[in-house]
């Protein structure tokens, strides 16, 4: 259907990054594309997306929408080594599904974080970018994007932080954000 696939990137300290990503994945999947989302850390299995898209995905139709969680869920020290392991798990995922030509749109959620936090080389990211085929779209999430990264996308978007209710130590809400 497109032709020109583009590398799209939500960074910045604001909140919206991975929403906005899914926004587009519900346009995108109403406009007939395939649409893939697979997430780096993320292991919740409660959240209001994955329901959504379950939901969705029920009703008969010619292209398909679909969400997999390829983390284990928050980062702390003692669990470092299998965050990294399931990190390059889900990368071999990516790379075999940016190739496999089945989707028009993959979203590849958190997958900065994944950079930020050391579980994989920004390298093979930027590798990932590369084998892109011309007319897949490619989504990038996640906070403090390297430059590096900046430079090979063509759409890049900041969220900017302006008030946050965290900052008035109002907890995650369900529906808002998870
Ligand atoms: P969302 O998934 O709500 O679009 P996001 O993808 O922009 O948020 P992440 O950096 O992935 O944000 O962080 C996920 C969680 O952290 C969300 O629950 C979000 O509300 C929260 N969050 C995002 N920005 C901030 C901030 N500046 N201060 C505190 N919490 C934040
Ligand atoms: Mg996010």
């Amino acid at each position: 259907m497109n032709t020109n696939g583009l590398t799209i990137i939500h960074t910045g300290d604001g909140k919206g990054k991975s929403t906005a990503a899914f926004g587009l994945a519900l346009r995108a999947y109403g406009a007939g594309l395939n649409v893939l989302i697979l997430q780096f850390i993320k292991g919740n299995k409660i959240s209001g997306e994955l329901k959504a898209l379950e939901l969705i995905s029920k009703i008969p139709a010619d292209n398909k929408i679909e969400i997999r969680q390829c983390g284990l869920g928050f980062i702390d020290k003692n669990n470092f080594e299998e965050h990294k392991n399931s990190a390059e798990s889900a990368l071999k995922i990516s790379r075999a599904e940016i190739l496999s030509g089945d989707w028009d749109l993959i979203i590849l959620d958190e997958i900065i974080y994944s950079v930020k936090f050391n579980l994989i080389d920004v390298e093979k990211v930027l590798e990932l970018i590369k084998i892109r085929p011309p007319k897949l779209h490619l989504v990038l999430t996640g906070r403090d994007a390297p430059q590096s990264l900046i430079d090979i996308a063509d759409l890049v978007t900041e969220m900017k932080l302006v008030k946050h209710p965290f900052q008035r130590g109002i907890k995650a809400q369900r529906g808002i954000e998870f």
